[in-house]
């Protein structure tokens, strides 16, 4: 991808969900009734927290996307607006709840997550015509997989019309048809997706580097496969390159992905190319690995610039680029 002078605008379409989160001593079985700690709530959906991790790191970011008329709809969009994404795209749904997780965590970290996705399942035809009268040819589109597919198809060719660039996070996993995937600017998926996608298992670096390939022979330009903490593989028409996780001490690995994104696209956006996109985007899910929860870990730029501290030049310069919009 070639690097692009001006600083662009981010339009993320998306996903916008109540995280309800319960601690318990032991995840329950079929039937069975397990008292927890109190009910947290946070706001989440990947789409959200992809448009604040970019705004967290100065980008010009507007979220499209569909909240229901109830409270949590509220939270979401004053949780956003706190932040400094542009939510006017975001419409409510005058069917359908704000969509929410229900999160259940024991001790030992391990989770069960039943998703209600209410509004953002009828996210449609009026958002990606909203989408598509932000994008330009300077702009980028970010899309996940928490709203239905043919949003997703809709508005990749609408971004493809108007010449914007498109990162797909194929996320939660899902096979995809492969018209979506041809032409794509830059795929995002984790070990999970990237295995339903391609139908292989991917957990080792080489696995990852050859689901990477089978993106692009499926006419992806650019493909990044995470890996947690082994960092990330990034394959595109200049080779294999392998991006090392930054060591950190992880206390919650929630939302990691959702940071790496956000800031991928913002170093896109501000004209980077895409190795040092991803090793932006490695830095901040790493820094979003140190503070529990999901919107709330997502990082600021002076603590992504902490984190590159002995050699951070480069991301000085993307992170601290002005805005001119
Ligand atoms: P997801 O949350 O989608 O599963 P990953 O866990 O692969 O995504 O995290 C995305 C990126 O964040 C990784 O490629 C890595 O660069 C960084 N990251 C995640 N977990 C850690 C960690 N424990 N230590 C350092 N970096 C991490």
């Amino acid at each position: 991808m070639n690097r692009r002078a001006a600083v662009s605008s981010i339009v993320v379409l998306g996903s916008l969900n109540m995280d309800l989160v319960v601690a318990l001593p032991h995840l329950p079985r079929p039937a069975e009734t397990v008292a927890g700690e109190r009910l947290q709530t946070f706001p989440g959906g990947k789409g959200a927290n992809q448009a604040v991790a970019a705004t967290r790191l100065g980008g010009d970011v507007k979220m499209v996307g569909r909240v229901g008329f109830d409270t949590f709809g509220d939270t979401l969009i004053r949780a956003l607006d706190s932040d400094g994404v542009d939510t006017s795209r975001v419409q409510r749904d005058a069917d359908e709840p704000t969509g929410a997780a229900l999160i259940l965590v024991e001790r030992s970290g391990q989770n069960m997550i039943a998703l209600a996705p209410g509004a953002n399942a009828r996210v449609g035809t009026p958002e990606v015509e909203r989408a598509e009268k932000c994008l330009d040819s300077n702009s980028i589109l970010v899309l996940q997989l928490e709203i239905p597919l043919s949003a997703v198809e809709a508005a990749t060719q609408a971004a493809r019309r108007v010449g914007a660039r498109v990162i797909l996070n194929a996320a939660p996993a899902a096979a995809l048809p492969a018209e979506l995937l041809r032409g794509l600017d830059v795929l995002v998926v984790n070990e999970i997706e990237a295995s339903a996608l391609f139908g292989r298992p991917v957990e080792t670096h080489d696995e990852a580097a050859a689901a990477g390939r089978a993106a692009l022979a499926a006419g992806v330009a650019a493909a990044v496969v995470t890996l947690g903490a082994a960092g990330a593989v990034l394959v595109d028409a200049s080779g294999l390159s392998h991006i090392a996780a930054f060591q950190v001490t992880a206390v919650d690995t929630t939302a990691a992905g959702d940071a790496f994104v956000g800031a991928l696209a913002l170093a896109l956006a501000r004209g980077a190319d895409l190795f040092d996109a991803v090793r932006l985007g490695a830095a901040a899910g790493a820094a979003a690995a140190t503070h529990p929860g999901a919107q709330s870990s997502l990082p600021r730029a002076h603590e992504v610039l902490d984190l590159l501290s002995t050699d951070g030049e480069w991301a000085a310069g993307i992170l601290n680029q002005r805005s001119s919009l």
